[in-house]
């Protein structure tokens, strides 16, 4: 999945970096912090989801027009949010990076540092490279925000004996942008 030769560059990183004791939230966006509910009950995409839905979303709808429809100047809720640490935490979304970026900035995202990566399995290796580039010391956990964990639960053990830390998966499930989401731990 990962090429073993950035693998090896990242690995010869981080076996200099200190460990300090602090944590560090990684968190997803769509359907974490900001529920698409509307967009898609609206049917505005067709019922089309994820790489098709954006492909509609460049194609036929306009990214702005979308983005002024659902994202600009809504309320939503701020159990997640209001936890990031500006400079420190992450946000890690994936698919159409044009996309994603105008919804950070509607949602006033943008002064927490984010990454936008092309598919969903990507956030692992992401994961790594935030912490050897960008944090440069090794946290005490990861707490990571997911409406879908899959790959955070599949790379799990992975990312725990890479980076020498605990991972800790909150499951995350939005009803709406109007009420706060449903946060469980999941224990693997
Ligand atoms: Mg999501």
């Amino acid at each position: 999945m990962f090429s073993k030769e950035e693998l090896n560059i990242l690995e010869t990183k981080k076996n200099i970096l200190e460990k300090k004791d602090i944590d560090l939230i990684i968190t997803d966006l769509d359907d974490t912090i900001f529920s698409t509910k509307e967009a898609i009950e609206k049917d505005i995409r067709k019922w089309r989801r994820w790489e098709e839905g954006n492909k509609y979303i460049v194609e036929v709808i306009w990214i702005k027009k979308f983005i002024d429809k659902f994202y600009l100047n809504k309320i939503y809720p701020k159990s997640i949010v209001s936890k990031l640490r500006k400079n420190h935490d992450l946000i890690i979304t994936a698919w159409y990076k044009d996309i994603q970026l105008e919804k950070l900035k509607a949602c006033k995202l943008t002064h927490i540092n984010y990454r936008i990566v092309s598919n969903p399995e990507e956030k692992i290796i992401e994961t790594i490279r935030y912490i050897v580039n960008k944090l440069n010391f090794i946290p005490s956990k990861i707490i990571i925000y997911e409406d879908r964990p899959k790959f955070f639960i599949e790379y799990k053990d992975f990312l725990e004996k890479f980076l020498w830390i605990k991972i800790k998966i909150i499951y995350v499930e939005m009803i709406n942008n109007e009420i706060e989401p449903k946060l469980t731990q999941i224990y693997t």
